[in-house]
């Protein structure tokens, strides 16, 4: 981590304004779910206050599209911040304008206040450069606390930066892109990387650049099939991404000049329909019938992974095995998980890259029982990709 942090700075009397991830998961009432990314700023925030700083938090909460949406608002993370710090948060009722500049100038040192919702503002995903000025307007120093939303140009994520004087990385900021660069930099080896989930084009970036690292890939859940296609093996109705075939064949192709392992899967839960969950039956994937689709990995392929993963010094974890989510559907998912906790007792180091497979690990309660989980799905695979994060390249660079 090459950027400047809130321990190179001076914060007493500062207006601190701080970018934090608090797009929490909701349940239909409009409850906190789970309260996770807040506790994940408290570091950040109880250092801005304790150095006698004033805090100005500001953050998206789901897609509401650039309209004032009800719902979305961040006012139960604020009620939520309060009792977890034990203190007073003010909230404003919009992040721009008067009179949130009012309340953010008025606050005194030891004070804080969380903006509303930053994406009731078209502007905001925009990175629309007014927007931006209006938000820095609320601090004295920017600090980008929120890795889950640091791989997106938005307005408070690479705008506001540009005018303020200065703009430093938080703490979860740090000891994310700490741990997964020198992850990705220096692994111990061997080093498996295991890839699931849908969307097979999020992945290719990451099988393209860790190919330089791994010593063996296991692919697993939806995007599966469509290297399954590629090698010429029935599919059914399963999940395949028909533009990326022939980009799949290519990638195989490359990994296997380079003698790097790559295992696909051999067996499959194989259903009719995702729409009524059912048992469904166990099928070598090369008697996949073409009414039939792909829904988690199989018993022999659980096998031939764990094998594979005997032994591993590092394991990257992305995408779950199968539609997880639906309990007959998540045996493949929850092995991974199982193994990952067995090879970290064992003494390896095992990574889960945010997203479904954390939220898989959380399920199983077995969160705290790997060696590191990210708080942000596409930000993990950014850097796993080799790219840079835009919301960091815009921090200050260390003496
Ligand atoms: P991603 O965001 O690409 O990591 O995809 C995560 C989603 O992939 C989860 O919601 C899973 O339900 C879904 N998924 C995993 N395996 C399959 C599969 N075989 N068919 C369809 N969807 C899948």
């Amino acid at each position: 981590m090459t950027k400047r942090t809130l321990d190179d700075l001076k914060l007493l009397n500062k207006r601190v304004l701080m970018r934090a991830d608090f797009n929490v998961p909701l349940s239909p009432e409009g409850k906190i779910e789970d309260d996770l990314r807040i506790k994940a700023a408290i570091p950040s925030i109880d250092k801005v206050l304790e150095d006698g700083g004033s805090l100005i938090l500001m953050s998206h909460l789901g897609r509401p599209g650039g309209e004032v949406v009800p719902k979305l608002s961040l006012k139960p993370v604020a009620e939520s911040l309060s009792k977890i710090l034990s203190r007073e948060v003010k909230f404003a009722d919009d992040c721009i304008g008067a009179d949130s500049l009012a309340l953010s100038s008025s606050l005194a040192a030891g004070e804080l206040l969380l903006l509303e919702n930053l994406r009731f503002h078209k502007e905001e995903t925009e990175n629309d450069s007014e927007f931006a000025q209006a938000l820095a307007a609320h601090g004295d120093i920017y600090v980008n606390d929120a890795f889950g939303t640091a791989h997106r140009k938005h307005a408070s994520t690479y705008g506001v930066p540009e005018f303020m004087d200065t703009a430093v990385a938080g703490y979860l900021m740090e000891s994310e892109v700490k741990y997964m660069s020198e992850l990705v930099e220096n692994p111990r080896i061997p080093m498996v990387v295991v890839l699931g989930g849908a969307k097979v084009s999020d992945k290719i970036p990451v099988i393209k650049n860790l190919s330089k690292l791994a010593d063996a890939f296991l692919i697993g859940g939806g995007m599966a099939f469509t290297f399954l296609k590629a090698l010429g093996h029935p599919v059914g109705k399963s999940l395949v991404d028909d533009n990326l075939v022939d980009t799949c064949k290519e990638i195989l192709r490359e990994l296997s000049k380079k003698g790097i392992n790559y295992h696909l899967p051999t067996d499959c839960v194989a259903v009719s329909s995702v729409d009524s969950p059912e048992l469904g039956d166990v099928c070598l994937i090369d008697e996949l019938g073409d009414d039939k689709m792909g829904v988690d990995i199989g018993p022999m392929t659980v096998a031939e992974f764990d094998h594979v993963l005997e032994g591993a010094k590092t394991v990257i974890w992305n995408g779950p095995m199968g539609i997880f989510e639906v309990p007959y559907w998540s045996n493949g998912t929850v092995s991974i998980g199982r193994k990952l906790v067995e090879l970290t007792k064992a003494g390896a180091t095992t990574v889960v890259g945010g997203g479904d497979s954390a939220s898989a690990m959380k399920q199983m309660n077995l969160s705290n029982d790997v060696s590191h989980i990210s708080t942000g799905g596409g930000a993990t695979l950014e850097i796993l990709s080799g790219n840079p994060l835009p919301g960091l390249e815009m921090l200050e660079e260390k003496e």
